[in-house]
């Protein structure tokens, strides 16, 4: 067993760390005792008798100034600051402040270990910058541009995982103890379904075209569209209807998808044109094992009464726990997380900064999710997200080569730090023109050819690394305008 003794001020927040890493990343037993007049944390090892001790520099900081909160301005870092140390896999990473306090504590620590790992995870996993930093885009959203992360440049880093291999290392040095792997590298695909057809009908077929005339201003776009829909109704196949070839492909790879859906359509931000068909769908989805999550309506992400209304709605075609996901990421923290574990939800999956890829939470692993503002931990779990397809290619717009790069080096990563590889790709971007270069089909495969299996860059790749997959069942011969025929003969076709 270690037993780590620790300073008494702000000890919710640093067992809630101590606990997340020693337990439940590092496998081991430990038992957190509050300690008056200690400054730093003190870990011994109850079998080999060795004790270890690591340094506080924040909430120490925070002791000093003789205020009972952090979350104010004053309090945030400048930077992450990273070093090396021999003997370690990855850099050490730390919150960064460059007044004269920090100097003077930091000189007085020469040791081979003075390193604050505790107060960078805990910033980096609640993400109390962004309520102290309120910088927010046009939806409401924090900006993942003004982020300690990004400003600092790791960003693109699991900088939590980093410090926690490290960790597993000098504790294993120092205390001589050995620690345990709790994880394993797993794909998990996601699709938010904000629309299942791009055109519900004639009529908003129509619309569209009108749009294009008048509002896009192209008679060029008109014709497309035009064209697009009769191509559909000869064809019967609409763009955004990809669920067959999402389960097809879950079921080839052995993998369970999650699947977001909306319940509700209330502001012109929200689609949702199947929720009078909710339950045949969760039915379905359920039948064939997939996880079903409430993709939560824009007003949702930000209102707790709506929220808390759809998730009673959900509940009711469900039946079981389930997680969420916000529409446009609009979760802010630690509110959103809060009405999650009022509501009996298991999990979010809304970390993700949708104007910059990259860590937002510095992990590639789910991780409970702590209240910084009640000093609680709460009940709901973060899966944070790690791709998300309109990220790629319309705000960061990267090129297919950059892209395919870039999952290159995720893939790597998260697999190297057995974590998981959260992937949203929706259903609505799956057939067209601009994303189907960037398309991560390939991303959804088991392990064959390390450089062949991220991306589906047209044809070639496809034909070479994996079975085309029928993009629509031959039995699916759904006609266009006849959504209720629609569902009726994708309900035969699975034996409903
Ligand atoms: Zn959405």
């Amino acid at each position: 067993m270690i037993i780590v003794h620790c300073p008494n001020t702000f000890f919710q927040e640093r067992k809630y760390v101590l606990e997340y890493v020693l337990q439940m990343r590092l496998g081991l037993i430990v038992d957190i005792v509050e300690s008056e007049k200690v400054d730093e944390y003190k870990c011994i090892c109850t079998n080999t008798a060795k004790h270890v001790v690591f340094p506080d520099y924040f909430w120490t900081r925070v002791n000093v100034s003789h205020l009972n909160t952090y979350l104010s301005g004053q309090f945030l870092p400048q930077n992450i600051s990273v070093f090396e140390k021999s003997g370690l896999k990855y850099p050490l990473y730390e919150l960064s402040f460059s007044d004269s306090w920090s100097m003077s504590v930091r000189n007085q620590k020469d040791d081979e270990i003075s390193w604050d790992w505790i107060s960078v995870i805990f910033f980096m996993l609640t993400r109390w910058e962004e309520f102290v930093n309120n910088q927010t885009d046009k939806h409401n959203r924090f900006d993942g541009k003004f982020s300690l992360a990004y400003t600092s440049g790791v960003l693109h880093l699991p900088i939590v995982d980093f410090c926690i291999e490290n960790l597993r290392i000098l504790l294993e040095k120092h205390l001589g103890i050995f620690t345990r792997l709790t994880s394993s590298f797993s794909i998990l695909p996601t699709h938010d379904i904000d629309n299942l057809y791009r055109w519900s009908g004639v009529g908003t077929w129509f619309k569209e075209i009108v749009g294009d005339i008048v509002v896009r201003k192209s008679i060029k776009t008109a014709k497309s569209t035009f064209r697009a829909g009769l191509q559909v109704s000869a064809t019967g196949r609409d763009p955004y209807y990809t669920l067959e070839l999402y389960l097809q492909m879950a079921a080839e790879q052995k993998l369970k998808a999650v699947f977001n859906l909306m319940v509700d359509k209330l502001c012109p931000y929200d689609d949702a044109d199947y929720t009078a068909f909710l339950h045949m769908i969760i039915q379905m989805l359920k039948h064939k094992k997939q996880i079903v999550g409430l993709h939560a309506s824009y007003l949702a992400g930000q209102n707790r009464e709506v929220f808390l209304h759809e998730v009673k709605k959900m509940e009711m075609y469900q039946g079981e726990e389930f997680g969420a996901r916000s529409h446009y990421l609009r979760t802010r923290v630690p509110e959103f997380m809060q009405w999650c574990h009022d509501a009996g939800i298991t999990w979010d999956s809304s970390l993700f900064y949708a104007s910059i890829g990259g860590f937002r939470c510095g992990t590639c692993h789910p991780f409970p999710y702590f209240n910084f503002v009640t000093s609680t931990q709460l009940s709901v779990f973060e899966w944070p997200l790690l791709i998300m397809d309109t990220t790629w290619v319309e705000h960061q717009q990267l090129t297919v080569e950059s892209a395919l790069q870039e999952a290159i080096r995720l893939k790597r990563l998260v697999r190297e730090l057995r974590g998981q590889l959260n992937i949203l790709w929706h259903n609505t971007s799956w057939n067209s023109d601009t994303y189907k270069p960037y398309r991560v089909k390939l991303l959804f495969r088991k392990v064959r050819k390390p450089l062949c299996l991220l991306f589906s860059n047209g044809s070639i790749l496809e034909a070479l690394f994996t079975p085309k997959p029928k993009e629509y069942s031959s039995q699916m011969k759904f006609k266009i305008f006849a959504k209720t025929h629609i569902i009726a003969t994708l309900f035969e076709t699975n034996n409903f």
